[in-house]
């Protein structure tokens, strides 16, 4: 009899998310995930195209499944926490490896098929949609547990696995937001049922950071009151965001709708996570505004309108992607802008460098054509320490594991849970990938 959590990817690093639970002979995958900065370095691109899934593990951009070695046939279900691609980019390239179903959220599965048929190949794998909030049979000795928690993206879980030693529960992406804009809140009440779990796998990515992550609410009112008091007749305003940010979307979308201007979306991927929403039954944003995704479609549409002012537009390209609408549209001379136009970044610039050079770039652009840049207009789906606090105090599990992060986030946790909680220090475990640990 035994119970092991085999971490193989997102353990002393950040991205690539993706971990083993092994009740005897069976193992259940949670997240096959993607470590952006190096895949797109590798694949010089930030779409998802047909690579080696040898040449990927070698890089370091998706999970380093060969930790399994001959456990990989053991694999009984594959589970995926939320759509977001740094937990499910590498189901294209992976999944397949696995004689194994897949089990998400209706919103992630939309996802996963979104992604696999973009990438051409299929997947050989069934791909199971389960309620938020749902407990299923995998196998006759596992269950698995959906509990819906606050993030980013809709529909996002914690994942718990039910085993005759106890139940592990990986929570990797999570806030506790008491006030979304768009969806029900964490499941507090499950979490406090959940207490006395065997281990608990956690997101510490701001385990450093005081306080609580800001609700989305906030995130909202500061998108509203940026430009309330702006001039803006018979000038262009410019949104971008995260495509996969529903909740924000919708928010931009009624931003439109305060200004009195028709919002216009352009971007595939903006499409390709609006039409994942729809199909999920979350919200279908495509009545309220037009959308326009193919790059023809986008050169077409600058050439043929005169003014932009009766217009809000919202575009891919907030990381200053070159290829993205924002910086390409600008490049092409598609997109004048000039003084008093206003472009709002409402996202963070991840802090890797092709992503901080790229933002520099762009940013200076913008300044030259003397705009009104308005950045940071955003709040985390990460919770910081007094969320992971309250999640540690509701579940109390005997064994803390941190994931998502770099040694000093996964030990900002560990500190806090035996200096703060009273955890004994051989109970929180701080990993690297491929190094295991047994719980029973
Ligand atoms: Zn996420």
């Amino acid at each position: 009899m035994s119970l092991e959590i085999i971490p193989l990817g997102g353990f002393s690093e950040v991205g690539r998310n993706c971990c083993a639970v092994k009740a005897d002979d069976e193992i259940v995958i949670l997240d096959l995930g993607l470590m952006l900065d190096k895949y797109i370095e590798y694949a010089d691109s930030d779409e998802l195209t047909e690579i080696s899934p040898k040449k990927l593990i070698q890089v370091g951009a998706v999970p380093d499944i060969t930790i399994l070695g001959d456990l990989r046939k053991n694999v009984v279900g594959i589970c995926i926490s939320h759509g977001h691609l740094d937990h499910v980019g590498a189901v294209p390239y992976l999944a397949n490896r696995f004689d194994a179903d897949i089990h998400a959220t209706k919103m992630t599965c939309e996802v996963v098929r979104s992604l696999t048929s973009e990438e051409g190949k299929g997947l050989r794998n069934r791909v199971v949609s389960h309620p938020v909030n749902s407990r299923f049979p995998l196998t006759r000795s596992i269950d698995i547990e959906f509990v819906h928690l606050t993030h980013s993206i809709p529909q996002t879980v914690g994942i718990i696995v039910h085993t005759k030693y106890g139940s592990v529960a990986y929570f990797n992406d999570f806030k506790l937001d008491a006030t979304p804009t768009l969806g029900p809140k964490s499941n507090i009440k499950r979490l406090e049922e959940l207490k006395g779990l065997r281990a608990l796998i956690m997101d510490s990515l701001y385990a450093d950071v005081q306080g609580r992550a800001k609700s989305e609410r906030i995130a909202q009112e500061m998108l509203f009151d940026q430009v309330t008091h702006a001039d803006l007749k018979g000038k262009t305003v410019v949104v971008t965001t995260f495509s996969s940010h529903i909740a924000r979307m919708r928010s931009i979308v009624e931003l439109g709708k305060r200004l009195g201007r028709e919002t216009v979306i352009f971007g595939r991927s903006m499409e390709k996570y609006l039409v994942a929403a729809a199909n999920a039954d979350v919200i279908d944003l495509r009545k309220e505004a037009r959308l326009v995704p193919y790059r023809a479609k986008v050169d077409a549409f600058f050439k043929s309108t005169k003014d932009l002012s009766k217009y809000l537009l919202v575009m891919t390209g907030h990381q200053g992607e070159p290829k993205a609408v924002l910086s390409r549209t600008i490049a092409k001379g598609l997109l004048r802008l000039g003084p008093d136009d206003v472009v709002i970044f409402s996202s963070t610039t991840i802090p890797v460098g092709i992503c901080i050079e790229n933002r520099h770039k762009l940013e200076d652009t913008l300044r030259s054509m003397h705009v009104r840049l308005f950045t940071d207009v955003h709040v985390s789906g990460h919770g910081a320490k007094e969320d992971m606090r309250d999640v540690i105090r509701m579940m109390h599990p005997e064994h803390l594991i941190p994931t998502h992060g770099e040694m000093k986030q996964l030990g900002a946790l560990k500190e806090m849970a035996v200096s703060d909680l009273g955890y004994a220090p051989e109970k929180v475990h701080i990993l690297y990938n491929g190094q295991r640990v047994r719980l029973a």
